[in-house]
């Protein structure tokens, strides 16, 4: 029965972010106009009209400029080895706030935070990049107030300028959360736990503001999508252009384009379109960002769910443009068995040739220990994930035997034990399984301080350790 717990749990994992898990930019027409920068040199409006004038079709390579297919000064993808027994390949991601040797976990911090952790915690366990929600920080604290205060770095204290501290940033684009309120009873069948329901929840106007959910929240134009502020019921438009304004005044060292999530059943019609409409999405979303790139590398997102075809046109068009580096999206299965196999026959589409192959992959919004060791040997170099942070709010706790949940009786008087006997982190040196029991069973923060700093701590030793055994072609 534990078994079948926890495949559930990870699944549950799995289809949150698959269906949830882009978020995307926003912005806004009225009474949050303050929220975003709207700078660019014409309105989305005009941009739009230009668009539509024109053709459905997106831009094709030789549309953007000869040098942004150079190199960058500012971010590097280096890659230190590849094994020789699959195509598993160690590296090391260079940004103007730190290295990401990969392949890596990546913690999720939602609001910039780690819930129950600090950034300085988060580092002594070893923690490189940092997965941030652009829909989140929009709506609170706001873009702006994240831009005055020097950017998310400054404004967290992450990072800065001590180098030895590391703190890279990633940021999405907001529209995974917004596709979610359209989606939502497809999003809340599939995860019984998200943040975003949990916001909804919270929702102070939702009896003022009956449209925030479902298949009515949302509206999808060429332009943008528009939907309702869970805060205050608002009106909001995400476009490509706002959502890179607003990852641009967050400042996180890698962003994302907006892309479409479309709903997990689809027809192959519309899933086809949908594609499209990313492909566009993301094209001027790209543009945008190379108007002012700010030190920011751009991963594109590749889409098509479950279909061959589909997702060889993503990887064809998205990869003949200048992104930094491609982010596995969409429809992933329903299972680890389809994402394994949507992987064995999608990472080979990246070797296709040097330039290609020489950029880091992303997967969204899965990294459990499984998944992490089934698409580590396919090529992904970094994968994020909230699932053991929040696992660590619930008891469970990782160990080199499989889960523990601490606050199964047994535990109540296991002094002297460690949670895992090989952990190095602060609360395996100072802490045993007895006391982290009690903590639970108190209710105490401390718990979810101590368990979270353990889980990721645990993740990232795993990481080194799958590292080291890529570079002796162990795997
Ligand atoms: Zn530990």
């Amino acid at each position: 029965m534990a078994a079948i717990l926890s495949k559930a749990t990870a699944f549950t994992n799995l289809q949150t972010r698959r269906h949830i898990s882009f978020i995307h930019p926003i912005s806004n027409l009225n009474p949050c106009k303050s929220f975003f920068s709207l700078s660019s040199t014409s309105s989305p409006a005009e941009k739009v009209s230009s668009l539509s004038s024109t053709k459905l079709t997106p831009p094709s390579a030789s549309e953007f400029p000869s040098w942004a297919y150079g190199p960058r000064d500012y971010f590097r993808f280096e890659i230190l080895h590849e094994s020789t027994k699959s195509k598993a390949r160690v590296g090391r991601i260079h940004t103007p706030h730190g290295v990401i040797d990969t392949p890596s976990f990546v913690a999720v911090a939602t609001n910039a935070a780690l819930k129950g952790v600090s950034f300085a915690q988060a580092d002594e366990a070893n923690q490189q990049l940092i997965f941030s929600n652009t829909y989140h920080l929009m709506l609170q604290p706001g873009s702006k107030i994240i831009k005055e205060a020097g950017g998310i770095h400054s404004y967290t204290n992450r990072g800065g300028t001590d180098e030895k501290r590391g703190g890279p940033f990633i940021t999405d684009s907001g529209g995974f959360q917004v596709f979610s309120l359209a989606y939502g009873s497809v999003a809340e069948e599939l995860s019984s736990k998200g943040e975003l329901k949990k916001a909804k929840n919270n929702n102070r106007f939702k009896n003022q503001n009956k449209n925030l959910s479902g298949k009515d929240a949302v509206k999808v134009t060429e332009e943008g999508v528009t939907f309702r502020s869970y805060r205050d019921g608002s009106k909001i438009l995400l476009t490509p252009e706002t959502t890179v304004q607003a990852q641009k005044d967050i400042g996180a060292d890698i962003i994302i384009p907006l892309d479409e999530l479309p709903p997990f059943h689809i027809s192959p019609q519309k899933l086809a379109e949908s594609v499209d409409r990313s492909h566009r999405w993301e094209a001027r979303s790209l543009k945008e960002h190379l108007k002012d790139i700010k030190n920011q590398a751009m991963y594109s997102v590749i889409h098509g769910g479950l279909d061959k075809d589909q997702r060889t046109k993503s990887v064809e068009y998205l990869t003949s443009l200048p992104f930094d580096g491609y982010a596995i999206g969409g429809s992933l299965g329903s299972n680890r068995d389809e994402l394994k196999d949507l992987l064995s026959w999608l990472m080979p589409l990246f070797e296709k040739n040097e330039r290609v192959k020489a950029k880091p992959r992303h997967l969204l919004g899965i990294a459990d220990e499984i998944n992490i060791r089934n698409a580590v040997p396919m090529g992904l170099d970094t994968m994020d994930s909230c699932y053991p942070t929040r696992i660590a709010r619930h008891g469970s706790l990782m160990t080199k035997k499989g889960l523990i949940h601490i606050t199964q009786g047994k535990y109540k008087n296991a002094y002297g034990e460690p949670i895992d006997e090989d952990c190095q982190c602060i609360v395996c040196r100072q802490h045993d399984r007895a006391y982290l029991h009690h903590l639970y069973k108190a209710s105490e923060p401390l718990a979810t301080m101590l368990g979270t700093i353990h889980n990721i701590h645990f993740m990232n030793d795993m990481m080194k350790q799958i590292r080291q055994d890529i570079l002796d072609n162990k795997i």
